[in-house]
């Protein structure tokens, strides 16, 4: 047993923050507060046994040091084995064979040729799509949006619908939509007079949620919290290089513009006139694809960096593309969240981006 050493699975990773550390389960999309200390342990005595641990702190904290392996053995976070040697790193390094991996298409009063649109995200190799509806819609103009990705026998994967709430949309329709597009990841219907979330249909796929937030246009986008946290290695990886939001993301607006997100204010041609190949080899299209947590103010001293996602779109400071994304609580040095909208600090970003009427208020 004393030759026995403790090792992480690989796939359960720790990440250090300024006041305290998690172990991200990437495998079981969850994560663990760990004390810095005890990611110290795990980065400096990697590979070595307990007692090793313990004699390296001349045996007083062995109680701690006992208490630490424990919890992360109750968690099945670590395993034992006498060659630590073995069980290799898992490999960070993130990469893709498509050119454009996510598409987020916003329709309001104007109608995109959704067929061309197809056929181009085809070109691009694109797997994601989410398409948000401003104004209410019908189920059927839902079903022939997903009929022409059918038709073209499109690689996209998952169609997230985000729709506001109509109180002609029966359970059993939007039931049956899922049922028989097993394309579609979720339905998310907006200003629900309750909130409601249903189980997927199939196995991660087909989810249907009532949320009671209204959404009336994209400066509703870009809100950080613990909701939009997703512990697996797909973006754990692509977070150690790239944008965990921009990266390879491409967008049309309401009004048919090209833009990395379509918050964005710079816009690289309307879908009418120029194609997505054409706005992506534009040289600004890229240029927030490499911005990383870790280089970004603020979030490269959190915790919760490789797990949650970004945003350029809406910062604290506007000039400044590595500043902390605007709508986030979050303070890596206090470990507290508080309302975002409502932090003096933040007025001057919420007036420049035109956003007061997002600032909860007590009366
Ligand atoms: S500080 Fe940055 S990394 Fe941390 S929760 Fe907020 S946005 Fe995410």
């Amino acid at each position: 047993m004393e030759t026995l050493k403790p090792i992480l699975f690989s796939d359960c990773i720790p990440v250090k923050g300024v006041n305290r550390s998690i172990i991200c389960d990437t495998q079981n999309n969850k994560y663990y507060f760990i004390p810095n200390g005890l990611y110290d342990i795990l980065k400096t005595y990697y590979g070595e046994t307990i007692d090793f641990v313990k004699k390296e702190f001349n045996n007083e904290y062995d109680e701690i040091i006992d208490e630490y392996f424990v919890f992360l053995s109750s968690k099945k976070l670590i395993f034992f084995n006498s060659s630590p040697d073995l069980f290799p790193k898992i490999n960070l390094k993130w990469n893709s064979p498509s050119l454009v991996t996510n598409m987020i298409i916003d329709y309001d009063d104007i109608q995109h040729d959704f067929e061309d649109i197809i056929q181009q995200l085809e070109d691009l190799k694109c797997s994601y799509i989410q398409l948000r509806f401003f104004k209410k819609t019908n189920l059927n103009f839902i079903s022939n949006l997903i009929q022409i990705v059918n038709d073209k026998k499109a690689r996209v994967i998952s169609i997230d619908f985000i729709l506001p709430y109509d109180d002609s949309f029966s359970k059993k329709e939007l039931d049956e939509l899922l049922n028989e597009n097993p394309r579609i990841h979720a339905i998310i219907i907006f200003n629900a007079p309750k909130e409601k979330s249903y189980d997927a249909i199939w196995k991660k796929m087909g989810y249907l949620m009532f949320v009671k937030k209204n959404i009336i246009n994209e400066k509703h986008c870009g809100i950080l919290n613990t909701e939009y946290f997703y512990s697996n290695i797909k973006l754990f990886s692509e977070s150690q290089q790239h944008n965990t939001c921009l990266n390879r993301k491409i967008s049309i607006d309401k009004n048919g513009n090209i833009k990395n997100c379509p918050s964005m204010p710079q816009s690289f041609g309307n879908v009418k006139e120029t194609t997505l190949l054409e706005a992506l080899e534009h040289k600004d299209f890229k240029k927030y694809w490499n911005i990383t947590k870790d280089q970004i103010d603020v979030c490269k001293d959190c915790e919760f960096r490789h797990i949650c996602t970004d945003c350029r779109a809406y910062k604290e400071n506007s000039e400044d593309d590595y500043s902390k994304p605007l709508k986030c609580g979050y303070s890596p040095y206090t470990n507290e969240w508080k309302e975002w909208s409502t932090n003096p600090l933040k007025q001057k970003a919420i007036e420049y981006y035109g956003m007061q009427d997002l600032v909860k208020r007590d009366d």
